[in-house]
């Protein structure tokens, strides 16, 4: 089997890597194993990839661990920020062909994938500033003792990505990586490898040396669990769901205590006052719920609609919604596509069937959305309680509910009112009501008068269930560095 294919997309037609990169080559496994990976939109293979298995992830660990003790100790910070910004810029000249391949693989629209790569390469941009300007201190303590502090790489990072931003979940976890000096081991989702590989191949053209950045392609249960549990990674940082999250910590804590950061699902309330800018906050109540298919870890799933404009907004929503387009991610005016997978589509449509079983009411959707492809119709459900399954599960699709609410401590009571923690919002045009519920609210990121608005300057992670550490921003930094306190002694003998 060749590792490279002429793949044709809608929009594009380019040379798809298919094997293993790791060590600056492109390999086979070593048990021989491919995987198919399929399209969303016609339920069809794609192409196969080769598919990593423990044995594979060791050569990568062993290539990693190679490159942080040589090359990589020995490239400077600036060196790395120049490497790191070049590959930014190669981000920006392949546009046309990352997005198209996050379209071919995850079923996003293309409009939506352009800006996915552009986030991107801005992150990848971002982290390349930082890399010379990571500083420890000095530290007075007496007359005799001179303190500092260096805030050195952590080591070799096993990098655990899903499939719902599969560019630009690359793009988070390996830029702060490498800015700080560290060397990975990325292992992409099963259901999107493709554009993760196509990168690699820019990490070549950057001139980022061989074994800083290994990309593999594999299972959870094989490959990712391997990372998790190999004794010679320092560190995993791991995005996806809850349940596996805690394995990955389970499997940190019985192998070498590696440092983990977790960045897991959400429930996330989003509430809408009666003083609120109405227009205004239904456009971003529907991005907020079905920007990407609903298939956001922040998505706005439990919408909270004060009394006196309840009826109002529940109508004007419904038609909001309806301007949705769903369909071809490669046409131009696509708003939605497909769920990423067949178990993702039968998953999501076990929780509709749910809702309506439980005596929801359907306001719009609840069906399938044409005969082929992985494609759900947007679905709003009303007539809920706190208890329903739909109201207390990610769903992780283009399904929200809608409920009605009095007073502002009872929205907060009601917002809080989950395991998860990691976004929350609220619509209003009182400055007052803004600072006190968004203090109040338990979450990572609460947006106010907006939603799932993301910036790689600024924190994102969960509290509660939601995770463990914060990616973008400054505050990555302290995921990917250690802090060795230096002590020298200036005078003579202790006695
Ligand atoms: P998942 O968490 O199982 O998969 C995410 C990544 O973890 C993939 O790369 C997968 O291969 C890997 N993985 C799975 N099991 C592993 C293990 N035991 N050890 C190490 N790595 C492992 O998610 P899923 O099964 O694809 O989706 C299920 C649900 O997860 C979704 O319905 C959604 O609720 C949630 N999810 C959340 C996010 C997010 O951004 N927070 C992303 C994807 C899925």
């Amino acid at each position: 089997m060749s590792l490279t294919a002429k793949i044709e997309t809608p929009s594009i037609t380019y040379e798809q890597p298919l094997g293993l990169y790791i060590d600056g080559k492109w390999v086979k496994s070593v048990e021989g194993k491919t995987f198919e990976t399929i399209n969303p939109t016609n339920e069809k293979p794609i192409i196969s990839v080769q598919e990593a298995g423990p044995e594979d992830v060791d050569i990568a660990v062993k290539a990693a661990r190679k490159a942080f003790n040589g090359v990589w100790a020995k490239t400077d910070p600036s060196t790395r920020g120049v490497m790191l910004s070049k590959l930014a810029d190669l981000f920006d000249e392949h546009v046309d062909t990352l997005a198209a391949i996050e379209s071919l693989d995850n079923g996003k629209a293309l409009s939506m994938a352009k800006v996915d790569v552009g986030l991107a390469s801005g992150c990848l941009r971002y982290y390349a500033g930082w890399a010379d300007k990571i500083h420890g201190k000095v530290i007075d303590t007496d007359h005799e003792t001179f303190n500092y502090t260096r805030h050195e790489p952590v080591g070799v990072c096993g990098q655990i990505i899903p499939w719902n931003f599969p560019i630009l979940m690359w793009a988070w976890k390996i830029g702060p990586a490498l800015a700080t000096g560290n060397t990975v081991v990325l292992k992409t989702a099963e259901q999107t490898p493709l554009s993760a590989l196509y990168a690699a191949t820019l990490c070549e053209k950057a001139g980022i040396p061989a074994g800083v950045v290994n990309i593999i392609s594999g299972f959870g249960k094989t490959a990712g669990a391997a990372i998790a549990s190999h004794m010679d990674v320092d560190k995993v940082a791991f995005t996806g769901s809850t349940i596996t999250g805690r394995t990955i910590l389970q499997a940190a804590a019985k192998s070498n205590l590696k440092k983990v950061t977790l960045e897991l699902g959400g429930k996330s309330p989003n509430i809408v006052f009666n003083d609120a800018n109405i227009e205004d906050a239904i456009s971003w109540v529907n991005f907020g719920i079905f920007f990407n298919h609903g298939q956001c870890c922040c998505a706005g799933s439990r919408i909270y609609v004060q009394s006196g404009i309840y009826d109002k907004f529940i109508e004007a929503f419904k038609a909001r919604t309806a301007k949705n387009v769903v369909g071809d991610p490669f046409a131009a005016d696509t708003f939605q596509g497909p769920q990423v997978s067949k178990l993702q589509y039968d998953r999501i449509m076990g929780y509709i069937q749910s809702g309506k079983e439980s005596g929801a009411k359907v306001e719009t959707g609840g069906e399938r959305h044409g005969t082929e492809g992985y494609f759900i119709q947007p679905t709003i459900f009303s007539g809920v309680s706190e208890d329903m399954k739909i109201m207390q599960e990610e769903i992780f699709g283009p399904v929200c509910t809608i409920s009605k609410f009095e007073t502002e401590d009872e929205v907060i009571k009601r917002g809080n009112e989950t395991t998860y923690g990691l976004a929350a919002a609220l619509h209003t045009t009182d400055l007052n009501t803004a600072i006190r519920v968004s203090n109040s609210l338990k979450a990572g990121t609460v947006w106010v008068n907006c939603y799932n608005m993301l910036s790689y300057q600024v924190p994102f992670g969960g509290f509660k269930e939601s995770g463990i550490g914060r990616e973008l921003g400054k505050y990555a930094l302290a995921n990917y560095t250690q802090v060795k306190s230096v002590r020298i002694r200036l005078g003579g003998a202790l006695f």
